[in-house]
């Protein structure tokens, strides 16, 4: 008999998470690897952010917290919100998770019904059609293609909602694309939604300040304020302030959704870590320069990276408008032969062939839901970026 339920077989490790084990193993065995698989920041936690955590733990900041987070940390959100997106909330609209994931997973833990469905255009992040999945609702991806600039459009949404779906989720800047919603294109999906009330949309705006144009991402929420008592806006603090390992993230949204989200953490997770969610406040509130250079070094790494890529017969990438990842077609290698006379039939095939033969470590578009694509992390220095992509381009320069 099999002892794990069928919730949790029917989901499958994060496939970044695999390849970067795939790639620490060859690194072990010997093999020069260069891996452009993360999807964190190489930063280090700004000073002043560590040095309040230091000082929280020191002063007693040691103890079970409230469950839905500090009253501390919950007012810097509702700061933030206010200053950032022009967003009112109140410290009880918020509640603190453990990173923006727990916010997602609880968020649908608390909200699904056997087959209920969430619409997730793709491509996607690697995680929600499986998190939908443990949780027991069907998730409806939508492919979203390149020459839409990989956006949902109204018409997609339209077509995807049934009388069953529960859940619409936003990623913008998009992992893996980039993509990133203007207040317009916002506008015309609200136009949809506003015929069907019972949709409810999720906001993931953890790459919000990760962008290479004018200003933030614009908020959903601030294009279509009506949608506000049906959307929950989850957000942290992982990307933008190099803090993946503190795990802090949070939602804000209706209070029924705050409320189940509370209860269904208090019985689960528990509260977050007090010493985190000190750092995050430090973050929130503090001097904001970090966030500004280092956007600068991503949109460098951005230009050049694209360039070299670009360059290569083949393949080709979009610039994207925020978050650290490169989305590369590489329809123009299928159907190609490796030296050693193996087809390359799929994305999957690509990868494989760059790990194997120029010891690159990179996502297939599989992953996300659109193939034929690969995914590079940018999150690395610009020596690793080179390296990488000229072992790319002579590789694909031995393809037959
Ligand atoms: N949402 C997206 C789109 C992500 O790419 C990630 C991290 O990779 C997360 C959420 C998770 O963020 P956190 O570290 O706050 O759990």
């Amino acid at each position: 008999s099999n002892r794990v339920a069928e919730r949790v077989r029917r989901i499958k490790p994060s496939p970044s998470t695999a390849a970067a084990e795939r790639a620490n193993q060859l690194r072990r065995e010997g093999h020069s690897i260069v891996s452009l698989v993360v999807g964190e920041p190489d930063f280090d936690t700004p000073p002043h952010i560590r040095a309040a955590a230091a000082a929280a733990m020191n002063a007693g900041a040691t103890r079970y917290t409230a469950l839905p987070g500090t009253l501390e940390l919950r007012r810097a959100i509702v700061a933030k919100l206010q200053r950032e997106n022009g967003l009112q909330y109140e410290p009880q609209d918020i509640v603190v998770t453990n990173g923006a994931k727990s916010a997602i997973y609880s968020a649908l833990a608390a909200t699904l019904e056997p087959g209920d469905e969430v619409i997730i255009p793709a491509p996607y992040w690697v995680s929600y059609p499986d998190m939908v999945l443990a949780c027991e609702g069907a998730p409806v991806t939508v492919a979203c293609p390149e020459e839409d600039g990989f956006k949902l459009s109204p018409s997609r949404l339209e077509a995807a909602i049934t009388p069953r779906t529960r859940w619409l989720v936003l990623n913008s800047p998009s992992n893996p694309t980039g993509a990133t919603y203007t207040v317009n294109e916002y506008k015309a999906l609200a136009a949809v939604l506003a015929r069907y009330p019972a949709v409810m949309v999720m906001t993931d705006d953890i790459y919000e300040h990760i962008v290479f144009g004018e200003g933030p991402a614009p908020h959903l929420l601030a294009a279509a304020p009506e949608l506000k008592d049906r959307t929950l806006a989850i957000n942290g603090v992982s990307k933008t302030y190099a803090m993946t390992g503190w795990r802090i993230g949070w939602a804000a949204g209706p209070k029924d959704l705050i409320k189940a989200l509370d209860t269904f953490l208090s019985q689960s997770a528990g509260n977050s870590c007090s010493i985190s969610q000190a750092a995050a406040a430090a973050a929130l509130d503090g001097e904001q320069s970090f966030v500004a250079e280092s956007v600068a070094t991503y949109r460098q790494r951005r230009d050049a990276t694209a360039a070299a890529v670009n360059a290569i017969p083949g393949l080709s990438c979009r610039l994207p408008d925020g978050a650290f990842y490169l989305f590369v077609n590489c329809a123009g290698l299928i159907g190609r032969m490796t030296p050693a006379g193996k087809p390359i039939e799929t994305d999957g095939d690509v990868v494989l062939y760059l790990l194997e033969v120029a010891g690159v470590a990179l996502v297939a578009g599989t992953a996300y839901g659109l193939s034929p694509y690969f995914r590079l992390s940018i999150a690395t220095s610009q020596d690793v970026l080179d390296d990488g992509v000229a072992r790319i381009a002579d590789a694909v320069a031995k393809l037959r």
